[in-house]
C-alpha cells in the first residue's frame, strides 16, 4: 500500500516529458524549415550578388580588353580593376585571355607568381559559364566558384578571356549555423522553462491525486479523522469533495457495523447457551464465554482450532458429515466418574449459508443438559425401581397363595404361617405405596408444613420413651442413651414429619444394631441450629454408599434390608422433610463399628423473658 510511485513512473513525469516532448518537436520542426528556409535565402542571396557582380565585373573587362587589345597597358588597367573591384567576401580574382595565360589577380602578394602563367584551374579552360560552390582544398571552407566568359562588347561577341571568381561562401553558411545556435539555445532555454512549467502544473495536478491516495491509505486503516483538502472549483476539487463524502459514508458505515457487532458481542456474551461459530473450514472464529466455561478452555486456544477437536468429535465425524446430519448431538464432557464431575452438553448444529447457498461456516448452540440428563435418568431408575420394589413382594405373594391354593390352606401348621407371611408383604407393599405417596407429595411442592413452636427437648424424649416402651415386645435388646443439652430448644417444625424423621432414623439403628447394642442420641445447639445425631453400635455403612443412603431405594445390602421389611424410602423421606424445614442431614460411619446419622434444624435462641 504504501510503496513510493518512483519519479519516472508518476504522473508527474509523464506529463512533464509529454509536454516537452511535444515541445521539443514542435521546436524541431519549426526549426528545421526556419533554418533550411534562411539558409536557402542566405546563399540564394549571395550567389544571386556574386553572381550579378561577376556578371558587371567581366561585362567592364570585356569593354576594357576590346579597346586595348593585347598590350601591357591594357592588362595594367585590367590588374587595376581587379584589385578596385576586390572585397573582403572574394577571395581569388583571375582574368584569363583567350590562350589560357593569367593576365591578372587580385592577390597582390602572389601576382608575380601566377600573371603569364597558364592557369592552373581547368574550369577556365572551356571558356564557359560556371557557378557552383565547391570545398577548397587548401583552406577546407566552402567557397562560390563562378567563371564568366569575357566577350567583345561588339556584334561578333567574341571570346576574350575569361573572369574567374572564388568567393567565400562560408561566412554565410557560419552566420546560417550562428543563427540555428540562437535558435537551439532558446529553445532550450524555453526547454527547460516548460519542463518547470510543466512540473509545477502536473503538480497541482497530482497533489490533490496523492493526497486522496495517502487519505485512502488511511481510511483503509480505520482512520477517519483526516479530510482532503478541496481548493478552487476544478474537476479535482470536485473529486476531493464526493471523497471526503465518501470517507464520511464508510465511517458512518462502520459506525453502525460496529455497533452492531458490539451489540451482538454482548448478546453472545450474555447469552446463557454456549455459541460457537466456525468458518467453512470448520475451524472456530467467535466463541462466547459460555461455550469457553462449558468447554473449559481459553479463547485463545479454540480460536483457530477445528470444532471437532474442539468437541472431541473427530473419531465419528467429519465436517462433512456433521453438516449433513445437521441433528443434534449429545456431548458427554464428563471431567471423572465421580458425580459432580458429570456434564453433558446438547450441541445444535447449523449451517451459515449464503444468499448463493455457498455454505459460509457452522454454527453450534452448546446446551448444559447435565440436570435435565440426571433428571430423566432419575425418573426412568425410579420407574425401575418402583416396578422391581413392587414385583418382589408380589412374587412371593402370589407364591404362598397359590401353595395355599393348591391344599396348603388345608395344613393347619403351614397354613397360618403362610397368612401371616402374605399379610406381612401386603402390609411392605402398603407402606411402600404410602412413602411412595408421600415423597410425590414433597416433590410436586403440594406438602404443606405444620408449623408450630415446639419444646424439641421434650420431643425427642417422647420419641425415645416409645422405643424404651419398645424394647420388650422385640425379640432384640437395646439400651438408650440420652446425652441433651440442658438449655430447652424451642424451634417451629411439622411435629408429625419431624417425628416420623426420628423414628426412621431409631428404627434403622435398632434395625442395622446387633443384638444388646447402644444407641446414644446427642442433643445440642449451635449459635442458629440444633443438632440431633442418633449413634448406634452397628455393622456401619461402607464409605462407597454413605452418600447413596440417602437415595430412593438405595440399600447397602437389598436382601437383609428386605428381609427388615425395609422400603429404602425412609432415608429419603426423612431427607426431604429436613429439605423441607431448611435443614440438613448427613451421616458418619466407620464399617464395623457404627454410624451416627444426625439432622440440624434452624434454630433462634430466644430471651427467657421473650413470652412474657
Ligand atoms: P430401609 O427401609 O431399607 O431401612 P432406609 O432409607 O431407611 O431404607 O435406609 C437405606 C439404607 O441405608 C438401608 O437399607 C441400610 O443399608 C442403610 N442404613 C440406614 N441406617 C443404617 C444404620 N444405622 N446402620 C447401617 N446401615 C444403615
Amino acid at each position: 500500500m504504501k510503496n513510493k510511485v518512483r519519479f519516472f513512473q508518476s504522473v508527474n513525469f509523464k506529463i512533464a516529458f509529454s509536454f516537452i516532448l511535444i515541445l521539443l518537436i514542435s521546436i524541431e520542426i519549426i526549426g528545421a524549415y526556419f533554418i533550411r528556409g534562411l539558409e536557402k535565402e542566405t546563399i540564394n542571396n549571395f550567389t544571386n550578388d556574386m553572381n550579378q557582380r561577376v556578371s558587371i565585373l567581366s561585362n567592364s573587362l570585356g569593354t576594357t580588353m576590346s579597346q586595348k587589345q593585347g598590350t601591357d597597358t591594357s592588362w595594367e588597367d585590367i590588374q587595376q580593376l581587379l584589385e578596385n573591384n576586390s572585397a573582403s567576401d572574394i577571395e581569388e580574382m583571375w582574368v584569363v585571355d583567350d590562350k589560357g595565360i593569367v593576365r591578372a589577380t587580385n592577390d597582390v602578394g602572389r601576382k608575380d607568381s601566377i600573371v603569364g602563367k597558364k592557369n592552373e584551374y581547368s574550369d577556365i579552360d572551356d571558356f564557359s559559364m560556371k557557378q557552383y560552390v565547391a570545398l577548397d582544398d587548401d583552406s577546407n571552407k566552402r567557397v562560390y566558384i563562378n567563371v564568366q566568359p569575357i566577350q567583345s562588347p561588339t556584334g561578333d561577341s567574341a571570346v576574350l578571356g575569361a573572369l574567374y571568381v572564388k568567393s567565400d561562401i562560408e561566412q554565410k553558411y557560419t552566420e546560417i549555423s550562428d543563427t540555428a545556435i540562437i535558435f537551439f539555445t532558446a529553445s532550450l532555454i524555453a526547454g527547460v522553462i516548460s519542463m518547470i512549467v510543466a512540473l509545477l502544473v502536473a503538480r497541482s495536478i497530482t497533489k490533490p491525486i496523492e493526497e486522496m491516495r495517502q487519505q485512502a491509505i488511511k481510511i483503509a486503516q480505520g482512520d477517519y479523522s483526516d479530510k482532503v483538502e478541496v481548493h478552487g472549483h476544478d474537476e479535482l476539487s470536485q473529486l476531493a469533495e464526493t471523497f471526503n463524502k465518501l470517507s464520511d459514508r464508510i465511517e458512518d458505515a462502520q459506525d453502525t457495523m460496529e455497533a452492531e457487532r458490539n451489540r451482538l458481542d454482548s448478546v453472545l456474551t450474555h447469552m446463557t447457551d454456549g455459541v460457537i461459530a466456525t468458518d467453512r473450514r470448520g475451524k472456530v472464529i467467535t466463541i462466547n464465554e459460555m461455550a469457553l466455561s462449558l468447554l473449559g478452555v481459553k479463547n485463545e486456544d479454540a480460536i483457530g482450532e477445528s470444532i471437532l477437536t474442539l468437541l472431541d468429535l473427530e473419531e465419528e465425524y467429519t465436517l462433512r458429515k456433521l453438516l449433513e446430519a445437521q441433528e443434534e448431538l449429545l456431548l458427554d464432557r464428563s471431567k471423572s466418574d465421580l458425580e459432580e464431575d458429570r456434564m453433558i452438553l446438547r450441541a445444535d448444529f447449523a449451517m451459515i449459508r449464503r444468499e448463493s447457498g455457498f455454505i459460509s461456516g457452522l454454527v453450534v448452540v452448546l446446551h448444559d443438559v447435565t440436570e435435565q440428563e440426571k433428571t430423566a435418568e432419575e425418573r426412568r431408575q425410579f420407574v425401575s425401581n418402583v416396578s422391581h420394589e413392587l414385583r418382589t413382594p408380589l412374587t412371593s405373594v402370589r407364591s404362598y397363595l397359590e401353595a395355599l391354593d393348591e391344599g396348603a390352606w388345608q395344613d393347619e401348621e403351614v397354613a397360618p404361617e403362610f397368612i401371616q407371611v402374605t399379610l406381612g408383604e401386603t402390609d411392605r407393599m402398603i407402606r411402600m405405596i404410602n412413602d411412595l405417596l408421600n415423597l410425590s407429595r414433597m416433590d410436586s411442592g403440594n406438602q404443606q408444613l405444620d408449623l408450630e413452636f415446639v419444646n424439641f427437648n421434650e420431643l425427642v424424649d417422647y420419641v425415645l420413651d416409645r422405643f424404651d416402651m419398645m424394647i420388650t415386645n422385640q425379640n432384640k435388646k437395646y439400651t438408650i442413651i440420652r446425652d441433651f443439652t440442658e438449655r430447652d430448644l424451642w424451634v417451629e417444625i411439622d411435629t408429625d414429619k419431624i417425628m416420623q424423621v426420628i423414628d426412621n432414623i431409631m428404627n434403622n439403628a435398632i434395625k442395622y444394631s446387633p443384638d444388646g447394642g447402644k444407641i446414644t442420641v446427642h442433643l445440642l445447639e449451635t449459635h442458629n441450629n440444633i443438632v440431633l445425631s442418633i449413634t448406634d453400635e452397628g455393622l456401619g455403612i461402607p464409605k462407597k454408599d454413605l452418600e447413596k443412603v440417602f437415595e430412593r431405594f438405595y440399600r447397602v445390602d437389598k436382601a437383609r434390608a428386605r428381609k427388615q421389611g425395609g422400603t429404602g424410602l425412609g432415608l429419603a423421606i426423612s431427607k426431604e422433610v429436613i429439605k423441607a424445614h431448611k435443614g440438613s442431614i448427613w451421616v458418619e460411619s466407620v464399617e464395623g463399628k457404627g454410624s451416627t446419622f444426625s439432622f440440624s434444624l434452624p434454630y433462634e435462641p430466644y430471651e427467657e423473658d421473650w413470652w412474657e
